[in-house]
C-alpha cells in the first residue's frame, strides 16, 4: 500500500471523492447540539408541533392493516397513490395537470439533487446558482466535479441582469452551463423569495440561452402571509425539473422528497435510482400518503407557517434592537433562515470560538459558496429553537460581533503594523491571540 500513515487507502480512491468534505454544517453539529449553547446553526424542522399521537395511531394502522404490502419493496420510481397525492400537492403553487408518471419519488429531495447531478455533469461542466446557495447541492456539484459560477440575489431573489450577464460571460467564452440551480422560494440560506415578475424573466432567460433549470422548492408552503407563488416549473413545463419535499411540511425523518421532470429526464432519474437504491422505502412512502389522504394536513402546514413566523419575528426584533451598527440582515417572508453580512473587517468563521464560547452558534457564510467567498456572511435559523432562546441567542451573538469590533479597533489603533500582516486563509489566529 502506498497510501499516507493517516489513510492507508488515500492512493486508490475515485477522483470524485477529492470533492468530499465535511460541511460547515456538520462540522457544527457537535458542539451546536449542547444544551447550554443556543443554536441558530442546524436547519431542523420542529417536528415537535407534529399531531404525534395522530401520527403513532396512523402509522400502527397502516401496518397492522397493510403490513404486508407496507414492507415490501415496490417499482423504482415510487409508490402510484403518493405520486397522485404529490401532483395535489403541486397544485397548490400553480402546477396544474400534473401527471403523476413523470413524479419519481426520492430519498429526500437531497437524493434527487444526487441523480440530477449524476445525470448532468462531467467533471469540468458549468452550473450556475445563487450566490450563495443551498450547501447540500454544492456538495453534489463538488461530488460531480463540477464548477460552479455564482449568480447574485437581492432581496428579491436571483438578480435577472446578473443572471445574464453570466450567461453572456460564458457563451463569450465558448461555454454552457448544464443547468441554473434555483431555491426561489424562502432560500436556504439567504431568506429571501424570488419576486414573482421576475419569474417569467427567469424563465425566458433561461429559453433564450437554452439552459435547463432546476427549481428546488422545499419550503414553498411555508409563506408567512399563507400565500403561494406560481412555481417556475407551472411557466416552462419543459424547461424545469422541480424538486419537492415533505421534511417541511411533514417529516423530515420520513425522507420522501419528489422530482417531477419532463419524459425523458424523468426515465433516466427512475434507472440511477434503481441502480442506487432499487426502490425508495415503501413504509415512509405510504405514512406520507396516508397522512396526506387521513389527516388535515394543510392545517398543520398553517400551524408550521404561524410557528415559524413567530420565531422569525423573535429573531428579527433582537436583531433590530441589539446588532451593532454596520450589520445587515434579510427579512425574510417564510421558510427558516436570515442571512446576516457582519461590518467590514470581520470575518464570520474566525469569530465563530468566540461565538462557541458564548454558547451561541451559527453557520459562517463560506459553506454557501463554492469560491471561498462569504467570509462576512453567516446564515442563522430559527426554525427550532423557541422565542425566548432566539432571543437569547441574539443577545449573545451581538455581544460577540460588539467585542470583535472593539478587539478591532484597539488592534488597528495600536498596532498599526501588525495589523498589515496578512495570514493565509484560514489560518489566522482568533483575534483572542492576536
Ligand atoms: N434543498 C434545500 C434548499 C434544503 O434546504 C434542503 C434541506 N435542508 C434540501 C434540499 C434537502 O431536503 P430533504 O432531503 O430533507 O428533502
Amino acid at each position: 500500500m502506498t497510501g499516507n500513515t493517516l489513510d492507508p487507502y488515500s492512493d486508490r480512491y475515485a477522483h470524485r471523492t477529492h470533492g468530499l468534505a465535511v460541511s460547515e454544517i456538520r462540522a457544527l453539529f457537535a458542539v451546536a447540539n449542547r444544551p447550554e449553547v443556543v443554536s441558530l446553526a442546524g436547519g431542523m424542522p420542529y417536528t415537535a408541533a407534529l399531531p404525534l399521537d395522530a401520527v403513532g395511531s396512523m402509522l400502527g394502522e397502516l401496518v397492522a392493516r397493510n403490513g404486508a404490502t407496507v414492507l415490501q419493496y415496490c417499482a423504482g420510481q415510487g409508490d402510484v397513490r403518493l405520486r397522485e397525492l404529490i401532483c395535489e400537492v403541486m397544485a397548490e403553487e400553480a402546477i396544474t395537470g400534473a401527471s403523476s408518471d413523470d413524479v419519481v419519488i426520492t430519498v429526500g429531495s437531497q437524493q434527487a439533487l444526487d441523480l440530477i447531478s449524476r445525470i448532468f455533469l462531467d467533471p469540468g461542466d458549468v452550473v450556475l446558482a445563487e450566490g450563495p446557495s443551498y450547501v447540500g447541492a454544492l456538495g453534489t456539484f463538488a461530488a460531480a466535479e463540477a464548477e460552479v459560477v455564482h449568480v447574485p440575489l437581492d432581496s428579491d431573489g436571483l438578480v435577472p441582469a446578473a443572471l445574464e450577464a453570466a450567461l453572456e460571460a460564458l457563451r463569450a467564452a465558448g461555454r454552457q452551463a448544464k443547468f441554473l440551480y434555483t431555491v426561489p422560494n424562502f432560500h436556504n440560506p439567504a431568506g429571501v423569495t424570488l419576486a414573482v415578475e421576475r419569474r417569467a424573466q427567469i424563465v425566458e432567460l433561461c429559453e433564450r440561452y437554452d439552459v435547463l433549470i432546476i427549481e428546488d422548492n422545499p419550503y414553498g408552503l411555508l409563506g408567512f402571509d399563507g400565500q403561494t407563488r406560481p412555481a417556475l416549473k407551472s411557466l416552462a413545463p419543459e424547461r424545469v425539473v422541480y424538486l419537492g419535499s415533505f421534511s417541511k411540511t411533514f417529516a423530515s425523518g420520513v425522507r420522501v422528497g419528489w422530482a417531477y421532470a419532463p419524459s425523458a429526464i424523468r426515465d433516466k432519474l427512475v434507472l440511477l435510482s434503481e441502480s442506487q437504491i432499487l426502490c425508495p422505502p415503501m413504509l415512509s412512502q405510504l405514512a406520507v400518503a396516508e397522512y396526506l389522504s387521513t389527516q388535515p394536513w394543510r392545517e398543520q402546514v398553517k400551524t408550521f407557517r404561524e410557528l415559524y413566523r413567530e420565531r422569525r419575528d423573535a429573531l428579527l426584533d433582537g436583531l433590530d434592537a441589539l446588532m451593532p451598527p454596520g450589520c445587515t440582515w434579510t427579512k425574510p417572508d417564510g421558510g427558516f433562515y436570515v442571512w446576516l453580512t457582519l461590518p467590514e473587517g470581520l470575518d464570520a468563521k474566525v469569530m465563530q470560538p468566540r461565538g462557541i464560547a458564548e454558547r451561541v452558534a451559527y453557520v459562517p457564510g463560506i459553506g454557501f459558496y463554492a469560491d471561498g467567498s462569504g467570509q462576512r456572511e453567516m446564515r442563522l435559523s430559527y426554525c427550532f429553537p423557541t422565542p425566548d432562546r432566539i432571543r437569547e441567542g441574539v443577545r449573545r451573538l451581538a455581544g460577540v460581533v460588539e467585542q470583535e469590533l472593539e478587539l478591532r479597533a484597539t488592534f488597528l489603533s495600536t498596532e498599526p503594523a501588525a495589523a498589515k500582516v496578512r495570514w493565509p486563509r484560514g489560518s489566522a489566529p482568533g483575534p483572542e491571540l492576536a
